[in-house]
């Protein structure tokens, strides 16, 4: 595949908005939400291949599912969902999980996507003249016709596309758009913290819900003990005795202590999913840790290295004091109790972390920002009698959990936490 070739999906993100193209596309930053699992069930069918599209110049026309095509004249490459026959020419079906707008029209990035799949099979030399979309939710299915207007109109945003693209930065975020609300990315983006800051918007941001990982962690801690995958599970076995299994897609890393084996075959299932893999001693000092491909989040890299070149100009004071503001921020967002003095005092030591000039200060002062943050943690918890918060304090914060990982193999539930606890 031409790497320069645009997917014509990537043409759909940039028309509902700039910003995800971008950090989709030049980026790779992906990450899901409900939307975008629902929207894969949708297509699990359609994205099984079958049939073959006849050549253009064969008379009779079938039905194809999940086709890939591409175009160097629009510079773009596009999976077809389905093609079909009719009356001497093709039509592209695009599914779609959700449903048209309110007054029936389909939506413009729908529309777009759909017509740019249409002027590919025209450039393969496929007489077309309209392209469908089926919205999965409501069953309908929608024609569009293919004026003149619209081809225009694609290629417009193709074109508008690419030059995005070329920019060295992100483009800014959308302002109060309901779109953000369903996007996927909305926890990498941050549109309304960005905006706040740059003060393109005036009402507080709006409650931002992390949600909880649905991965966690494998420890394997059982000596002899021989990590494996078996359809799609990560086995654990000792001696051909089955200690444990788990579904790859449930673990978000795999931590091996001591004398524990992990085969190749396990390993590269890890590194294709993004699991990273740890090896630590059976004391539990890490060894090293081994993980997949690199993102291609390229301006991180690019501002890691800017930074690396600045020593130690104050990264370190604007990492602690970030990492007291969010504490700050989370605590007054979620608080069920009253914490003013607490937020004063973390607001009070965020300053002074900037101000710190030497690490042992600046370490001091992020200790006394944590003890003073979890201390009021139990106010951001549940306080019925059986519930977490009510016996947080007594549960403490260890830096080893011994009782739990004196256990042979364990999961270790973070999802009820917050994520600032599950470390
Ligand atoms: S959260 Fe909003 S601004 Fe950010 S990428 Fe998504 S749609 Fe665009």
């Amino acid at each position: 595949m031409n790497a320069d070739l645009l997917p014509a999906r990537m043409v759909n993100e940039f028309v509902y908005c700039p910003r995800l193209f971008y950090l989709e596309w030049v980026e790779a930053r992906f990450a899901d939400n409900e939307d975008t699992r629902l929207g894969s069930q949708v297509h699990r069918r359609v994205d099984t291949e079958s049939g073959a599209v006849p050549l253009p110049d064969e008379r009779e026309l079938r039905t194809a599912r999940s086709v890939t095509l591409s175009s160097e004249q629009l510079g773009v490459i596009a999976k077809l969902d389905v093609v079909e026959g009719a009356g001497g020419t093709v039509v592209p079906v695009d599914y779609k999980k959700g449903s048209p707008q309110a007054y029936g029209a389909p939506w413009p990035s729908d529309e777009i996507q759909v017509c740019l799949q249409a002027l590919v099979l025209r450039d393969n030399g496929y007489p077309c003249e309209q392209a469908e979309l089926y919205y999965a939710q409501t069953r309908q299915r929608l024609s569009i016709r293919l004026t003149q207007e619209r081809v225009s109109g694609v290629r417009n945003a193709v074109a508008d596309a690419r030059t995005v693209a070329d920019r060295a930065t992100a483009p800014l975020p959308l302002v109060d758009s309901p779109k953000c609300v369903r996007c996927s990315l909305v926890g990498l983006c941050l549109p309304d913290e960005t905006n706040a800051l740059l003060a393109r918007r005036e009402q507080p941001p709006r409650r931002l819900v992390p949600l909880a990982p649905d991965q966690r962690p494998v420890y394997v801690t059982e000596p002899g003990s021989f990590v494996g995958v078996k359809s799609g599970r990560l086995e654990i076995t000792r001696n051909k005795e089955k200690l444990a299994s788990f579904r790859l897609i449930d673990i978000s890393q795999l931590a091996v202590f001591g004398r524990v084996q992990v085969s190749t075959q396990a390993l590269q299932e890890c590194f294709a999913r993004d699991i990273p893999v740890l090896w630590l001693s059976s004391g539990g000092w890490l060894h090293g840790f081994a993980q997949g491909q690199p993102s291609k989040y390229v301006e991180l890299r690019r501002r890691q290295i800017a930074v690396h070149a600045q020593a130690e100009a104050g990264f370190a004071r604007r990492m602690v004091a970030g990492k007291i503001a969010n504490c700050r921020t989370l605590l007054r967002r979620n608080a069920r109790g009253e914490v003013a003095d607490y937020l004063d005092a973390l607001k009070r030591l965020a300053g002074q972390a900037q101000a710190a000039d030497n690490f042992s200060t600046l370490l001091g002062i992020e200790g006394a920002a944590a003890r003073l943050y979890f201390g009021a943690f139990p106010a951001m918890l549940a306080s019925t009698a059986d519930s977490i918060g009510a016996n947080f304090s007594h549960l403490g914060r260890n830096r080893r959990r011994r009782s739990i990982s004196s256990t042979p193999y364990f999961l270790f539930a973070t999802r009820c936490l917050p994520r600032t606890w599950s470390r």
